[in-house]
């Protein structure tokens, strides 16, 4: 599935999922006004008939009164259409109410209707007086019948009052059920969410480490990566491991080239070197002062060159891991006064305040190795150190061991680095400032690093511009007993 596709369909789950319980309130609102409307329609069409039975037993009673005082054709069809009216609102009764609750009110119009036939007979036949004696006997039935119109009114009230019971029971509930479907909707669509945040942002994040990673100079794809997605994160991640792979080999090519290229470059150097030695040393016959002065710039310029030759060489083995460093039993004093004797006719001629010291206690040895320590370690430092302090300064080598650690200090009274590029004096080929250009190769604190880190050890550097520079370093100190590690 794409990202696209997921994020439409995260949306669509969420739209549905928040339209599920709005529909069911709506359904339910409906429901409540369909209620109401049917109650007030059943409550006023019963009382409504309820009225017109009443009506029709006054006009009846009228009716016969008026038959018995003066018979004729009017009362009697009035009579009848009354019972008429009275049995078609009985029947609608009947439809709303149920046959049950009409029964006695049915009972009395059906005597009413009797009685009615009845007086009509005895007034055709003449018989008056029976027919007001007959009156006088069926008097009651109107009241019976006003009584149990009374009583379905009754009824009627109470089943309206059980209705809006109803009415408010389904209102709660509907409130109840709506409120856990939102719920269940929220809670649904927050696990939906961070489900499709999930399934983006970690693939994401590895992928943005691993480019910080490779834009740090580590260039192997990590395994971690979701190459197997089918989506556009999955297509970054396969095009990032290709890329890397792709890196890798570059920067293979590259070491390869450098470290062919500097080797190559040394057999010319040093044939350069020995045959201006020999024109030195009058080999080739006498030279004038100005020969003399431009062999020494030749030789000056060799030499230099074969320093960058070697540090191109040693960087390119130390990244490709193929040189390794050869600790050995090394006297410290020793090493002070060695580093000490390298650099004085230098700090003498430069007139720099410059001193060595090893603060007590220092072990009598440790090991190490030599060499790198002293040329390519403090040699490098020292070199810059010299470098970058006017005549006047300070520069200071101060040793000193504690807790099982050898620490080395390198001070100078310097220009100083600026604080954002403290970080980055230590990659290769990155210099401070167009005047360090013109001096070094930037390559020599990248070495000092890869031989302190191979002794296990760690280097770091403080510096305030115009007040100079210290770089610290610290190697777990073995003596030559311990095993080697
Ligand atoms: P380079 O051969 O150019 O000296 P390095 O790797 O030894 O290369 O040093 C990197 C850069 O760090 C230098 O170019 C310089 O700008 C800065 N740097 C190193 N040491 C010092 C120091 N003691 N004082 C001021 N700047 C320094």
């Amino acid at each position: 599935m794409t990202v696209r596709s997921r994020l439409l369909l995260t949306l669509a789950g969420i739209i549905l999922l928040m339209m599920i319980p709005a529909v069911y309130g709506a359904s339910q609102l409906q429901r409540l006004e369909e209620l109401a409307v049917s109650l007030e329609m059943d409550h006023s069409d019963a009382l409504a008939s309820i009225g017109q039975i009443r009506a029709s037993l006054a006009e009846l009673d009228r009716y016969q009164r008026s038959h018995v005082a003066d018979p004729n054709d009017r009362y009697r069809s009035g009579m009848r259409r009354e019972l008429v009216f009275m049995a078609n609102h009985l029947e609608l009764l009947n439809r709303s109410l149920g046959p049950g609750a009409t029964a006695s009110m049915a009972a009395v119009r059906d005597s009413l209707e009797v009685a009615t036939e009845r007086l009509v007979e005895l007034l055709e036949a003449g018989l008056a007086q029976q027919a007001t004696d007959y009156l006088e006997q069926v008097k009651p039935l109107p009241d019976s019948g006003r009584a149990a119109l009374n009583r379905i009114e009754e009824g009627v009230d109470e089943r309206g009052r059980e209705a809006v019971e109803y009415a408010q029971q389904v209102s709660a509930s509907a409130a109840r059920t709506t409120s856990l479907a939102v719920l269940v909707a929220l809670l649904l669509t927050l696990g939906l969410g961070l489900w499709t945040v999930d399934a983006l942002s970690r693939p994401l994040s590895r992928l943005s480490d691993a480019t910080a990673a490779v834009a740090e100079g580590e260039f192997s794809a990590p395994e971690n990566l979701p190459y197997d997605r089918s989506d556009e994160i999955g297509d970054l991640s396969r095009s990032f491991g290709a890329m890397t792979g792709r890196l890798a080999e570059l920067d293979r090519l590259k070491a390869e080239f450098v470290s062919l290229a500097s080797h190559e470059l040394k057999t010319p150097i040093n044939v350069i070197a020995g045959y201006a030695e020999l024109l030195e040393e009058g080999l080739y016959g006498d030279m004038d002062p100005r020969q003399r002065e431009v062999l020494a710039l030749v030789q000056d310029q060799t030499k230099s060159l074969t320093r960058l030759v070697n540090q191109l060489l040693d960087l390119s083995r130390f990244e490709a891991g193929g040189l390794r460093i050869e600790p050995g039993p090394v006297e410290i004093r020793t090493l002070l006064e060695e580093v000490e004797g390298s650099f004085r006719a230098l700090a003498d001629q430069k007139q720099i305040d410059f001193r060595v010291e090893g603060r007590e206690p220092l072990p009598e040895d440790a090991v190490l190795d030599h060499d790198r320590i002293r040329h390519e370690v403090l040699g490098n430092l020292l070199s810059n150190a010299f470098k970058f302090t006017s005549p006047g300064g300070r520069i200071r080598v101060e040793a000193a061991s504690e807790n099982g650690t050898l620490s080395l200090r390198v001070t100078d009274s310097g220009i100083g680095i600026p604080k954002d590029q403290l970080d980055h004096i230590f990659e290769k080929y990155y210099q401070v400032g167009d005047d360090a250009k013109a001096q070094g190769s930037g390559l020599g604190l990248a070495i000092v690093k890869h031989v302190v880190e191979a002794h296990g050890g760690t280097i770091r550097a403080t510096s305030e511009v115009g007040s100079g520079t210290t770089f610290d370093i610290d190697i777990p100190s073995r003596s030559p007993g311990d095993a080697p590690a």
